[in-house]
């Protein structure tokens, strides 16, 4: 993105900030103390560009856990270990229809997760990240590749993960349902390993970022691939692609229709609050993050922020054609 038109977005972006001040709608997440007790009225945007300039207002270095927008990486991470034919034999690409964590929607009929941003996919993808290896070195492996996208090395939020653990039951539910029908990969001599799954999804949903870094990692895939700092290649031009395609169809909770509708670009959001959104014609990613979310679990100025950049510059891809 040239200087001056870098500028301008970023003046756009500081006046959606100013005029989302009094938005207040919409509560935080209940299910969880870190979560519950999240101050609501944070606030905070990054945007980054695939030659990694960057924009900031707001609490855009306050921590929180990634959560759900974990997803399109562990995903992408898969893509680079097996390949996108044997990841699609283990986690579909279709939307599921319902909600990320529905036990009955979220398998097809044969136990296969439907796409990789529902939680049975997300464990599915990850049941997939170095299988051979021990847990801690796995999740090593995550945390590896979350540090070359952004620049620096991911936090972890130990409380998030012990409150995930203790009333992860609806997941671990699923990891068995999949493990059940032979559509998670695990040993199947190990009858915890399903179990093992799950706390691995935890910990990967409990690593805490920032608005600005996750940007950064939102411009690697914009960057087809490659992280904006250090221009490293991380994923294939093909796996950024991949990702995104899922994300716009699927990224945001049941109102990834609606949010196409709305916007018509791949993003992700996260329980947490947080909205990651990738503009593909300009090679940025822009995050938001605000603890207040709306019915279908995604922040309510995160969807307003998208919107109006989307709106305010022209951004969605099949209006005004
Ligand atoms: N970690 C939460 C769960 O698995 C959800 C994460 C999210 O949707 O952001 O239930």
């Amino acid at each position: 993105v040239p200087a001056a038109e870098f500028a301008e977005l970023s003046r756009g972006i500081e006046q959606i900030y100013a005029d989302l001040q009094d938005e207040r709608s919409g509560e935080v997440a209940q299910y969880i103390p870190t979560l519950r007790n999240a101050d609501p009225d944070r606030f905070g945007i990054a945007i980054c560009t695939a030659d990694g300039q960057v924009y900031q207002v707001g609490d855009a270095e306050l921590g929180f856990s990634v959560q759900s927008t974990s997803k399109p990486f562990s995903y992408a991470m898969a893509l680079e270990q097996s390949g996108a034919e044997d990841v699609h034999r283990w986690v579909g690409q279709e939307q599921s229809g319902g909600t990320f964590n529905d036990p009955r929607l979220s398998l097809d009929a044969a136990g296969k997760p439907q796409n990789p941003m529902i939680n049975a996919g997300a464990m599915a993808t990850l049941a997939l990240v170095e299988p051979e290896s021990d847990v801690s070195e796995r999740f090593a492996k995550v945390e590896q590749t979350w540090a070359k996208m952004m620049g620096s090395q991911p936090g972890f939020d130990h409380r998030t993960f012990l409150a995930e653990r203790d009333t992860g039951h609806g997941n671990r539910g699923l990891a068995n349902l999949m493990a059940a029908k032979d559509m998670l990969k695990v040993d199947p001599r190990d009858r915890d390993a399903p179990q093992k799954t799950a706390e691995f999804y935890f910990a990967v949903c409990s690593l805490e970022v920032d608005a600005r870094r996750l940007a950064a990692a939102g411009a690697t895939l914009a960057n087809g691939g490659v992280a904006p700092y250090t221009g490293e290649r991380v994923f294939s031009q093909e796996t950024a692609g991949r990702v995104l395609s899922v994300m716009g169809h699927s990224g945001m909770y049941n109102d990834s229709g609606k949010f196409s509708g709305l916007v018509g670009l791949p993003a992700k959001s996260g329980v947490s609050g947080n909205v990651m959104m990738v503009v593909p014609e300009k090679r940025l990613a822009v995050v938001t993050f605000s603890p207040r979310l709306d019915e279908a679990g995604n922040s309510v100025r995160g969807v307003e922020v998208c919107r109006r950049l989307v709106n305010d510059f022209g951004l969605h891809p099949y209006k005004g054609l």
